[in-house]
């Protein structure tokens, strides 16, 4: 299969899940909670199923329904679980570092799945002394990490067993920037957040049981009731003794960030964060949109899917009619890439395909979530002028995407983001839009419900909250390793649109960020556009 495609939104880091529920068979139920999380991460899915005395593992490349299938799921016996879908944003995709990763340490065994990325991996790598190769993914160091600690914890003692809990209040204080974590060992189930909480982790509870899972969806899915978001800095411990809730770092170190994509774009509409449901913060978006940039159409259209909800209002606000003009092939599932710009065309007709009738001869507002790269957008609108759409008005429901992520997301380098250093009016010209406005940050904040909440707006503003090593990269300890990074581990697309060169760029580059040097590597300019 050789067409293109590329999100024109930014793309998902990982989901987890994980479930306590003594006297139960939980395999199928983890399942469930994967397949809510599907959206999360396509690329490989697993699970690690313990019956109090034994854990097992499966992963594999590919959806949850590719991986997991009745026979797979009937030799899964036990009463505690954790799962992972992943997408990959450090370490290639490859088997090997699909999750969960598992280790035997400190007279036990355990399991871990992680969503977000950690920013001082060589730090940890060089505390520990780790040669090369020996941790190919951020998640895959901190099962490392992990393992380490519970076997100093266990001692010399042949039967000295280490307690999960306990060596974790030593190890998570050590690592840096975003991790939403679910971990198990034989008996007991641990959700953790990181002290700024980029990445969402919700608790819920069952007649019999507890899980935990990225999103609220995950939950309803597997009949369990919500209790709360775990909190950003806090560690929970399910067991024999029920749920306890732990604070390994000082309260100064704890800052709530979410990723305010998770509102625009990643997370389902049907969840809720910070007590808001998103589909109703996503029309708002569309609503407040229409105030800041009003133009004169027939018809607003929203890109689907995730561009339906904020069209729904700027068509409610505007008062210009709301229509489907877009058709999104629903079984387009994991995308496809080609860097050839002369597939783009293809790899957008693969995904949408316009209604003509309903857009011939009209003046179109189009509503979509974000623009990253650009290429997809542009290839739309051309598809639509080709349809016979007489105008086509931009309107983007979140603001210019202008820096790269480290937390988790995989947004490509600086090089190839439209916004780093173009202006909306270039941006415009390139898309080949007649007219082109973003939602503002104060609006986009405003829109979610909760404006006065901690939110990490990194890639908007580059207010990094976590300093970010210049040298992090998707393929970063696989490089450092001599290894070969998987097919898809690529940061060197060159960019695909007119950029300007030399000075502006670098220097917008190195005093953007202004902590450690964040964002300057990612792109520094060069059109070929690489991380490290
Ligand atoms: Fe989310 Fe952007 Fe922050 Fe990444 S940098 S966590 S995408 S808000």
């Amino acid at each position: 299969m050789s067409g293109p495609v590329e999100h024109s939104s930014p793309r998902e880091a990982c989901g987890i899940f994980g479930i306590y529920a003594p006297g139960r068979i939980v395999a199928p139920i983890v399942f469930d909670g994967l397949y809510a999380l599907q959206h999360r991460g396509q690329e490989s899915a697993g699970m690690a199923v313990s019956d109090g005395t034994t854990m097992m593992v499966v992963k594999d490349m590919g959806l949850v329904t590719q991986v997991f299938n009745d026979y797979k799921l009937a030799g899964l016996v036990g009463y505690l679980a954790i799962g992972h879908t992943r997408y990959s944003t450090t370490g290639s995709s490859s088997w090997h570092n699909a999750q969960p990763m598992y280790r035997q340490a400190g007279g036990t065994e355990f399991a871990v799945g992680h969503n977000g990325n950690l920013t001082n991996t060589q730090e940890l790598t060089a505390s520990m002394a780790m040669l090369p190769g020996m941790a190919t993914s951020d998640s895959d160091l901190i099962a490392e990490l992990v393992a380490r600690e519970l076997d100093i914890a266990a001692g010399p003692a042949p039967n000295g067993v280490a307690s999960l809990s306990a060596v974790l209040t030593e190890v998570l204080p050590r690592m840096k920037g975003a991790f939403s974590l679910v971990l198990a060992d034989r008996c007991n189930l641990v959700g953790v957040r990181d002290p700024n909480g980029f990445r969402p982790l919700c608790l819920g509870k069952l007649d019999d049981g507890w899980v935990l899972a990225s999103e609220t969806p995950a939950l309803d899915i597997v009949g369990a009731h919500f209790v709360r978001e775990v909190e950003p800095g806090e560690v929970i411990v399910i067991g024999a003794d029920g749920c306890q809730s732990l604070r390994p770092w000082p309260p100064e170190r704890v800052q709530p960030r979410l990723c305010l994509f998770e509102f625009v774009y990643l997370a389902r509409p049907d969840s809720r964060l910070y007590g808001q449901e998103l589909h109703a913060a996503r029309v708002r978006m569309g609503e407040l949109l229409a105030d800041q940039a009003p133009a004169a159409a027939d018809m607003v259209v929203g890109v689907p899917d995730s561009g339906l909800p904020a069209a729904e209002g700027y068509s409610r606000r505007s008062g210009i009619p709301y229509g489907h003009g877009l058709v999104k092939n629903r079984y387009i599932g994991r995308t496809f890439i080609n860097p050839d710009p002369g597939q783009r065309a293809l790899g957008v007709r693969r995904k949408l395909n316009p209604l003509r009738e309903t857009i011939r001869a009209k003046r179109l507002i189009v509503v979509d979530d974000s623009i990253v790269r650009g290429t997809t957008t542009r290839a739309m609108v051309a598809m639509l002028r080709e349809a016979g759409a007489k105008e086509v008005h931009l309107r983007i429901s979140s603001p210019p995407y202008r820096w790269p992520c480290f937390y988790g997301l995989d947004t490509g380098t600086r090089a190839e983001l439209i916004a780093a250093d173009l202006e909306v009016g270039e941006i415009c010209d390139y898309l080949g839009a007649d007219s082109l406005a973003y939602l503002a940050l104060e609006a986009l904040k405003k829109a979610t419900g909760v404006p006065s909440a901690g939110f990490c707006d990194a890639c908007l503003t580059a207010d990094y909250p976590v300093p970010v090593p210049i040298s992090l990269s998707k393929p970063g300890l696989e490089v450092s390793a001599g290894l070969r990074p998987g097919s898809r581990g690529t940061d060197t697309l060159a960019a695909p649109f007119p950029r300007r060169a030399g000075p502006t760029q670098a220097g917008a580059d190195q005093a953007g960020p202004g902590q450690a040097g964040a964002g300057a590597g990612a792109g520094a300019g060069a059109s070929t556009g690489t991380d490290s």
